[in-house]
């Protein structure tokens, strides 16, 4: 009977800082932004995110030399500006320490602070290009209103020639098809896109499920390393909205169901 009493004594205990506990999970809005903890310490901390921004670079460096030249058509080098040249993970990192989700008013005001730092080996990417020949041309879907604040971040950070003709900010639309489109209407041979996003190489997985996104990498896999050169961003991309139908429209804690659903799990021991 005595022990009887203690155990349900325990039990309640338990029960009791189990319900504390619960009172003290974060929201699932707060719990969407933790899980990007690791991505952001992986992306800022390890040797490796640099290592491969670096080997993406290099590659990037070869294929354009490699690139055959077409009479009359100067060579011209596509490249993304988030996470491709541009390290914004201080933005990521603030959402995850103030607990707010991405939003256009505090990303607007992330770019007018002008705080981006270069991704490894992007300045020296883009001055190789320019100094044997090339055109860089900057597509990014920042806004036009943020556009001087871009210039000016870029400009500090030293990538060369940027300028109204050379970086081209989002026109309405984040499919930038009709972008690469003019740059080629005008002339250029784009020999090379460089990017974080499929999207940055062309509307073919625009707006796209994960499934299609898998299939274009394999039938095109022989682009990769020499036409399209890919940079590591594990912290967002529309690999996650490719998660689900309307992935952006659902409520973090279905957002948060998606993340768990697509788990590829061994069944355990
Ligand atoms: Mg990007």
């Amino acid at each position: 009977m005595k022990n009887t009493s203690l155990y349900s004594i325990s039990a309640l205990v338990v029960l009791a800082l189990s319900g504390c506990a619960q009172q003290h999970q974060p929201d699932a809005a707060a719990q969407l932004n933790d899980q990007s903890v690791m991505a952001l310490n992986w992306f800022q901390q390890s040797g490796e995110y640099q290592a491969l921004t670096y080997q993406a670079f290099n590659t990037a460096t070869v294929a354009f030399d490699q690139a055959p030249s077409l009479t009359g058509k100067p060579k011209a080098v596509v490249v993304d500006l988030d996470e491709t040249m541009l390290d914004n993970s201080a933005y990521s990192a603030w959402q995850v320490k103030a607990n707010k989700p991405f939003d256009s008013k505090s990303w607007s005001a992330w770019t007018q602070a002008k705080q981006a730092n270069a991704v490894p080996g992007a300045v020296s990417f883009a001055q190789y290009v320019v100094s044997h020949g090339g055109t860089l041309f900057y597509v990014s879907n920042r806004d036009q209103k943020d556009y001087a604040a871009t210039v000016a971040n870029m400009q500090r950070l030293g990538f060369p020639n940027v300028n109204e003709k050379t970086v081209r900010l989002s026109t309405g639309t984040s499919n930038k098809q009709a972008r690469f489109d003019v740059i080629k209407n005008e002339g250029y041979n784009i020999v090379l896109y460089v990017g974080d996003n499929l999207n940055d190489f062309g509307a073919a997985t625009y707006h796209k499920g994960n499934q299609e996104r898998r299939d274009f990498v394999n039938k095109n896999h022989r682009l990769f390393g020499t036409q399209f050169i890919v940079l590591p961003n594990p912290l967002y991309g529309d690999w996650e909205s490719g998660m689900a139908a309307d992935y952006n429209k659902l409520t973090p804690e279905q957002k948060l169901r998606v993340r768990a659903a697509a788990l590829k799990s061994w069944g355990g021991a």
